[in-house]
């Protein structure tokens, strides 16, 4: 799956969408990224996940772990197509820990996989949980590269890297223009 498909399937449902946006933490962006409108729709969750496990097969995961909760979808989806357990971690009182009797051992090779990479830090986050069990760590993945060019210290790759620029809304060159801002999610009226 070539990046400009992956692109596609996320502008055919509304998952990418490019203007003139008021992002939640207030920024403006001439784009908006929301992989939950593509993974809404299981056959592309379905096919994203097996083009991720067709990249990460070399790695030997013996397990998914994701995120909680972007990455619940693509590492079910993922975990299906490897045909390993797909387990999640997610915060309790702050801290990203494993809950539900969700377990990890010295035995498990772990393939972290998540929605969107931006920071880096989830992913991080996520492989301490997998280390702090005694697991191994073989690589992380992600549907999107939102331009980290962070090194998480374990192989890494996306299936689509989509850098999106963010203005202070006074200093926002669209807002310059004149061009009206939009909230992302609110329907045309
Ligand atoms: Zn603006």
């Amino acid at each position: 799956m070539t990046q400009e498909v992956v692109l596609d399937v996320f502008r055919a449902s509304g998952a990418l969408l490019e203007g003139h946006f008021r992002l939640s933490s207030g920024l403006h962006s001439s784009g908006y990224l929301q992989c939950a409108l593509v993974l809404q729709h299981p056959r592309h969750a379905e096919a994203l996940g097996a083009a991720i496990a067709s990249r990460a097969r070399a790695l030997g995961a013996t397990v998914v772990l994701s995120p909680a909760l972007g990455g619940v979808v693509i590492g079910q989806e993922t975990g299906r197509a490897l045909s390993v357990r797909a387990i999640f971690a997610e915060r309790q009182d702050g801290a990203m820990t494993l809950r539900r009797g969700f377990t990890l051992g010295p035995s498990d090779r772990v393939l972290v996989v998540e929605d969107v990479v931006t920071t880096g830090g989830s992913t991080r986050e996520t492989m301490d949980v997998a280390r702090a069990a005694g697991a191994l760590v073989v690589g992380a993945s992600s549907i999107i590269d939102r331009g980290s060019s962070t090194d998480l210290g374990v192989p890494y790759f996306a299936l689509a890297k989509v850098v999106l620029p963010a203005y202070d809304p006074a200093a926002c060159p669209l807002c310059e223009k004149g061009q009206p801002v939009t909230k992302p999610g609110s329907r045309p009226t």
